[in-house]
């Protein structure tokens, strides 16, 4: 249930009524507003009537959370959650653009990816160490290796490091290095490495499963943020269908229907939502129309020799002609682009 503090309800008023609720074995989550505040209380309900908590000095009024995930919706947390990246900020003013290859190949790949996009605009470095695979002969990543070029290539660039992380035990290892822990469509339910980055500290980028439904989405950002790791980045990444044309269809109605439900940040991946370069640019236009807070593309030097993805990788060209194309957009939506601090 919700609890809503009357405007000018005190700090003892506040406390007395989470203690209350913590007495009787409610996890409290505390939602400072600037008009109000809001306290959400999950547990058991029997334990402690709402007209009892409706009584108590400072409360307005209390209402039940209706919405399935409580924590992610925003019966709870009416206002827009901003995640902290270094110095970039994820859901406010400003929107970025996470740019890179699909998997870190080589070195030299890595750092002059990463310079370009840098140059080209992009505000954080993509780029997968451990790459999920539909075949297991496909290239399945350079692991650590990628790991430390993705390290070097933030030291080089300043850029923040987006990378995904596949398992549970990997958590520290991708965490020493990762600005971003990326969950990947395929782990969308993979419930233990959902507790286990909700464990973190770290941001989470949250992929939609490729068959996920909004709900379940955010079933498994709630997962997330019942360990009490609140920065929750979602990225919609197009789902299957019966249409083939595509590699996924982008569904990008699920950005306003995502910030209608939930005051977690949303931004999407054309890339593979789309798996055609020439559609990346006119649909991340799209995604930014619709209210995106951001981008997710996958650049690549050479998009003919990459081991994974080549496709629906820009060059650094291409990419950089999408900044600019995407700017008029931003503009027009009354945010900017995001920029690096230094
Ligand atoms: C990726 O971002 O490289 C990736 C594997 O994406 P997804 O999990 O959306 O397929
Ligand atoms: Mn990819």
């Amino acid at each position: 249930m919700i609890i809503i503090m009357e405007p000018g309800a005190t700090l003892e008023e506040q406390q007395a009524v989470i203690a209350r609720l913590e007495r009787e074995g409610f996890k409290v989550h505390l939602s400072r507003g600037v008009e109000r505040t809001i306290i959400g209380a999950i547990g058991d309900k029997t334990r402690l009537k709402s007209e009892t908590l409706a009584a108590l000095p400072g409360v307005e009024k209390v209402v039940p959370i209706l919405q399935p995930y409580k924590l992610a919706g925003r019966d709870f947390h009416p206002e827009d959650t901003v995640v902290p990246v270094g110095d970039l900020t994820v859901g406010g003013r400003q929107v970025h653009i996470i740019a890179g290859p699909c998997a870190v190949e080589s070195r030299e790949q890595l750092l002059e990816t990463a310079m370009a996009v840098r140059e080209a605009g992009a505000t954080m470095l993509r780029g997968g160490a451990y790459k999920p695979r539909s075949s297991p002969y496909s290239f399945q990543g350079l692991a650590a290796k990628g790991l430390e070029f993705l390290a070097e290539a933030r030291e080089l660039t300043g850029l923040p490091v987006v990378t995904e992380i596949m398992d549970p035990a990997l958590v520290t290892a991708v965490a020493q290095v990762a600005d971003v822990l990326q969950i990947g469509s395929r782990n969308m339910q993979n419930f233990a490495l959902l507790q286990a980055v909700g464990r973190t500290q770290k941001p989470v980028l949250l992929k939609r499963g490729l068959s996920a439904t909004i709900e379940e989405w955010l079933l498994a950002a709630e997962y997330i943020l019942t360990e009490g790791n609140s920065q929750v980045i979602l990225c919609e990444r197009g789902i299957r269908t019966f249409e083939t044309y595509t590699r996924n269809t982008l569904d990008l109605s699920a950005v306003p229907a995502v910030k209608h439900l939930s005051h977690l940040p949303v931004i999407v991946d054309p890339s593979h939502g789309t798996g055609r370069k020439f559609m990346v640019a006119p649909m991340a236009r799209a995604a930014l129309a619709a209210g995106a807070d951001g981008l997710m593309i996958e650049v690549h030097p050479n998009p003919q020799e990459a081991l994974s993805d080549g496709p629906q990788s820009l060059t650094p060209e291409q990419f950089a002609r999408l900044v600019q194309e995407i700017r008029p957009i931003i503009a027009a939506g009354e945010r900017e682009l995001g920029h690096l601090v230094s």
